[in-house]
């Protein structure tokens, strides 16, 4: 009695959008030109995240409106500690702005200068120490998490069509139950692809 195994090549592509903008893969056969295209249409943007971290608590749980961050938060809100740790997100433009600029103390000096403008130079006077978390410099990420342009039709359903029961495509972009550019929103593309995978071998 022998068992015989066929081993089917597939292999199930979970990576950020801006990894197939950019080419960063090199797919021989080339893939075919409508995914290249709703790839295109897909956009991602900066995101940064940055940690502060204070001798005195001198700021408000919650701080909206600010030109270069628009919404910093008090950490240890929910959190055990004593460190008075505020995280500036930011995002779009203003991540975009930061980015561009030379360095990580570049970035918490204009944080500290914006902080320093409403609460009278508190900020830089109780400043310790800073952590720059800017996603759209990792080199396998480069950017945020995906989201929607416009007249961008039904690209994300072209995007994440599996090619020939070989190629399939998870990740947050992929996600067509608009829960994309979430976790879960990721997580359901991946149960989606391997049921699609079993589907496809069980033809
Ligand atoms: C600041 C910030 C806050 C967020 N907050 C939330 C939140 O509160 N709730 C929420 O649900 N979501 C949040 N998200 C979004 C969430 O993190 C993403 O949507 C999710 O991580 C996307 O998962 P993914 O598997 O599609 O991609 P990723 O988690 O980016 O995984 C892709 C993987 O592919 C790898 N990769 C890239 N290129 C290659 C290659 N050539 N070969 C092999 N591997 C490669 C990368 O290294 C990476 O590990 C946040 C994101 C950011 C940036």
């Amino acid at each position: 009695m022998f068992l015989k195994l066929t081993i089917l090549p597939m292999v199930i592509l979970s990576i950020p959008i801006t990894m197939f903008k950019n080419n960063s893969i090199e797919f021989t056969p080339a893939l075919p030109t409508e995914k290249t295209e709703a790839f295109s249409k897909i956009a991602m943007g900066p995101g940064i995240k940055v940690h502060l971290k204070f001798n005195t608590k001198f700021y408000d749980d919650n701080i909206i409106g600010g030109k270069i961050c628009a919404a910093y938060a008090n950490e240890l809100v929910g959190k055990n500690g004593s460190d008075n740790v505020l995280l500036a997100f930011i995002m779009g433009d203003q991540a975009a702005y930061l980015s561009s600029l030379p360095n990580d103390n570049a970035i918490i000096t204009e944080l500290l200068q914006e902080l320093d403008t409403m609460y009278s130079g508190q900020a830089s006077a109780s400043f310790i120490a800073g952590h720059v978390e800017d996603w759209s410099k990792h080199p396998f990420i480069m950017g945020a998490y995906s989201y929607s342009t416009i007249n961008m039709g039904n690209a994300r359903e072209v995007a994440a069509k599996s090619i020939d029961d070989k190629l399939f495509f998870a990740g947050e972009a992929m996600n067509l139950n608009g829960h994309h550019q979430t976790v879960f929103g990721a997580a359901e593309t991946g149960y989606r692809e391997v049921i699609n995978i079993l589907n496809s071998v069980t033809k």
